[in-house]
């Protein structure tokens, strides 16, 4: 069996390197291969807690107008037992497994059956089939980039029918929120599961698979590197952009629905919300092509992480700031509501133009202007694991020359925004910036490991150019 030779092959290159002394030599730059205590236990913890973490965060809102400390403490004075908060909990529905089931299959059926036309009528616009980078492995893989297309036949059916075909309400999303969550753990579950199933069974690509020999870790992070059924259904792409990015800007505008539905009126913060995260996610699928060279495609595998990640995590608990205003219908003064959008736009400006120049620099081997000169760059070199060289390079100019991960910085600045929105009374809804906060600086820090060892001395030359991270002068 194919899978069984490369964990086999993993197992020696793993004892070869520690014989060298190596931890990870350069051929091996995916991600860590030896699993150490602190990533075991960060993993446990994960696996244990998340699910809980976001049924806490959602059930508070529900329950408690969205205080987080409100249940602990009902739960720590003996006020209420967890049987008292779980018998409140709605189950699962017959209503919310077909909403979810079609909803699914609806995205399913996007993504593989209507090949990308908007390529064809817009200009700028990168669609159609598209190259992914090379693989630890040497391959190149090829993808369907349609996801604008299906986030646009997706809301014009929303808005028609809540214009005029009145099939469903519009608040049918926040009416059925808690369900739904049962039916997207069981869904997040059984992709990771089969994933993993899949990966020691039948892996698309044995070469790229990856056998720590610690099983939570092989769970989590994933054993196949680009996971597919037939030629087209690629895992990471569908998962990771639908169901739950197209879901983000509906669930959104179902709380605006629930808000006119409560108060009669959609508060200012709310149409900022929904206006800031819409230009996110609309870039999102502009640039999916781009989204091809980001590190979820390029470098991550698929498990748990991004399986259940992408199926719970993101849809949940990154619009919890539209959950809020349903319970807290904040309505926000002209300045702050003007520093708001200042700062998302300022922030969304930082994020767009950063990933650009990367993208616009990559793309063109250089040969392109960056504000307007050449840019320059520190030319480097990385070997995979078939032992071919290849040849790259990192700009050191424009954003890139002020931090070398400048573009977190402006998705923070974003992040902080959303949360800015909903005032000042409660913490639930600045979970996103401390949460994207965590998530960026880890990010960064696992990325910086990870193009060391791919690089070797050439990114010790790029870090000497460019010191710092995040902020100039700071991190
Ligand atoms: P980057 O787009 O920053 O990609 C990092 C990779 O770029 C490195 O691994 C390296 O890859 C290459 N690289 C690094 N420095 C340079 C340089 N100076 N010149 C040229 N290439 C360089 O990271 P991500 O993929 O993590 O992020 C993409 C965007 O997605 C970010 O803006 C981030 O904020 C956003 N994001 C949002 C998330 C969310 O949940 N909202 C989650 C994660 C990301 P190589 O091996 O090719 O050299």
């Amino acid at each position: 069996m194919a899978a069984q030779q490369e964990k086999n092959l993993a197992e020696e290159r793993k004892h070869q390197n520690m014989q060298n002394g190596t931890k990870a030599s350069q051929g091996q730059w995916g991600r860590a291969w030896e699993v150490d205590w602190f990533s075991l236990a960060s993993i446990l913890f994960l696996l244990m807690f998340a699910p809980l973490i976001v049924y806490y965060f959602i059930m508070s809102c529900a329950q408690y107008q969205c205080s987080l400390t409100d249940p602990l403490l009902d739960l720590l004075t003996g006020n209420k037992h967890l049987s008292h908060i779980w018998n409140r909990t709605p189950m699962l529905t017959y209503r919310a497994a077909g909403i979810y089931f079609l909803w699914v299959a609806f995205q399913v059926f996007l993504y593989m059956s209507i090949p990308d036309f908007c390529h064809k009528f817009l200009p700028g616009y990168v669609g159609g089939v598209q190259e992914g980078a090379v693989t630890p492995a040497g391959a190149v893989n090829k993808y369907q980039i349609n996801g604008l297309q299906a986030w646009i036949i997706t809301h014009v059916l929303w808005f028609a029918n809540a214009s005029f075909l009145h099939f469903f309400s519009p608040t049918i999303i926040f009416d059925n929120w808690i369900p739904l969550l049962w039916c997207a753990n069981i869904l997040g579950y059984a992709v990771s599961t089969f994933a993993m199933i899949k990966g020691y069974f039948f892996p698309t690509n044995a070469k790229d698979c990856k056998f720590t020999g610690n099983f939570f870790y092989d769970y989590m992070m994933g054993i196949e590197f680009n996971p597919r059924i037939g030629k087209w259904f690629d895992f990471k792409l569908f998962f990771n952009g639908r169901p739950g990015i197209v879901a983000w800007t509906l669930i959104n505008l179902s709380f605006a629905a629930k808000q006119q539905e409560l108060y009669g009126e959609v508060t200012n913060s709310m149409i900022l919300v929904n206006i800031l995260q819409g230009i996110y996610v609309l870039d999102f699928f502009w640039n999916e092509a781009w989204y091809l060279k980001t590190i979820d495609i390029c470098h991550d595998h698929f498990g748990w992480y991004l399986g259940w990640g992408d199926c719970v995590w993101l849809p949940y608990l990154y619009t919890l700031q539209g959950l809020y205003l349903v319970y807290h219908p904040v309505q926000l003064g002209t300045a702050h509501a003007l520093g708001v959008l200042a700062l998302g736009l300022l922030g969304y400006y930082i994020f767009r133009a950063t990933n650009h120049q990367k993208d616009l620099f990559r793309r063109t081997n250089g040969n392109c202007r960056i504000w307007g000169r050449r840019p320059q760059y520190i030319e480097c070199s990385y070997t995979s694991v078939d032992g071919t060289r290849y040849h790259s390079k990192l700009m050191t100019s424009g954003f890139w020359g002020w931090a070398r991960h400048f573009n977190y910085t402006g998705d923070l600045m974003g992040s902080l925004a959303y949360c800015l929105a909903c005032g000042f009374e409660h913490i639930l809804p600045y979970f996103y910036i401390i949460y994207m906060g965590i998530l960026l600086t880890h990010r960064c820090l696992r990325d910086e490991h990870r193009c060391s060892s791919k690089y070797g001395k050439d990114w010790k030359r790029y870090t000497a150019a460019v010191p710092y991270r995040l902020l100039p002068g700071v991190f």
